[in-house]
């Protein structure tokens, strides 16, 4: 496929139905507005983004986008979306143009290549999905003897894709901006544009409950070590001083081995003796953030995000609360996670398994 194409994300918006900046939340640590252009960074063709911001929202949106791998051009926002849209378009040069909302950070390579293949041949594209509730003409609160056939309604998501000159043309005929998309525009001034196959994962991030959940997975791991005489304690990285130490083929840190072990879970691999065998030389008597380390470069872990880790470390003797900041520290430096995000709490077995030390990790991806 051969094309160029530049990208507009109106992110100007007030996320009143939101109540606070909704871009800006995060998810495993990357912003929602990131991720929406990260979803385009390696799509070939693209020029630029253009991303029209309001002046008091400037900076922050600024820094969230400065670490991503494609040329951004920051544009005046407007009062609504399509005014927004309008002068980002002045600063369009490629010959095609993709209006994609920066709050719709699940967007998949396969819709985004359909959606361009198909501005291609048709001259726009609209992904949309059919309405599967019966609709119904509601009227003070009533619903009133009309018949509506929903095979003619379709939720329109983005990304649209334009022949950029048509949709100057129909801005340069609009007198208002009050459009809650470009395809309604486009359909008024120029043409009714082509839809294709919408995507239900492509949600747009509308109110809160829309944030949680999606794509989220979870890990669940454990893992138990005996006591030794003499031996060292390690967990989560950290030494622990006491005369007893985990009896293990490496040094023995059951916390980060079920750390390891949940996210192993969570993306349905097979677990971490199976992965790291103690047959394997590398790991005799090795730091397990190295086993972590590595675990993390398998192909289904690499790209994963967390959002949250729990680990609950049980062990009689010695009390680990005073251990537990730099843990989580320490722990976050392994898994690139900011410390807030990550809970450590320290239980005894009450007598029941003195000369034992376990771990138990519950892990969420999104
Ligand atoms: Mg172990």
């Amino acid at each position: 496929m051969n094309i160029k194409f530049d990208l507009i994300l109106p992110a100007a918006g007030g996320s009143m139905r939101y109540g606070e900046n909704k871009l800006l939340l995060t998810m495993g640590g990357v912003g929602v507005i990131a991720k929406s252009v990260a979803a385009f960074c390696d799509v070939p063709g693209l020029n630029a983004v253009i991303v029209p911001v309001n002046a008091d929202r400037a900076d922050e949106i600024k820094v969230e986008l400065s670490d991503v791998k494609v040329r951004v051009i920051y544009a005046k926002g407007g009062n609504t979306r399509c005014e927004s849209v309008k002068n980002a378009l002045k600063l369009v040069e490629s010959e095609f143009v993709v209006i994609h909302d920066a709050a719709r950070p699940f967007v998949s390579q396969a819709l985004i290549n359909n959606v361009l293949e198909k501005v291609i041949t048709c001259g726009s594209a609209v992904p949309a999905l059919a309405v599967s509730d019966s609709i119904r003409y509601v009227e003070n609160g009533k619903i009133e003897d009309k018949t509506l056939s929903r095979e003619n309604f379709y939720n329109v998501q983005t990304p649209q894709a334009y022949v950029t000159e048509k949709l100057k043309y129909a801005f340069s005929q609009a007198d208002n901006y009050n459009f809650t998309d470009e395809s309604a525009l486009y359909a008024k001034y120029v043409t009714p544009p082509a839809i294709i196959c919408g995507e239900p994962e492509n949600k747009k991030i509308t109110v809160p409950s829309d944030f949680f959940g999606i794509n989220a997975k979870i890990g669940v791991g454990y893992d138990i070590h005996r006591l030794i005489y003499g031996r060292k304690l390690m967990l989560c990285g950290i030494e622990i001083a006491s005369d007893f130490g985990a009896l293990a083929h490496s040094d023995g840190d059951c916390a980060l081995h079920a750390v390891t072990d949940a996210l192993l879970s969570a993306v349905g691999e097979t677990d971490i003796g199976t992965h790291f065998p103690d047959t394997n030389p590398k790991y005799d008597g090795a730091d397990s953030a190295l086993i972590l380390r590595d675990a993390l470069q398998l192909p289904s872990l690499k790209n994963i995000q967390i959002n949250n880790l729990s680990l609950i470390i049980v062990l009689d003797k010695p009390k680990l609360s005073d251990y537990i900041p730099v843990m989580k520290i320490k722990l976050g430096n392994i898994l690139g996670l900011r410390p807030e995000k990550i809970s450590i709490a320290a239980k005894t077995s009450e007598k029941t398994a003195e000369n034992t030390v376990s771990a138990y990790a519950a892990v969420t991806l999104i």
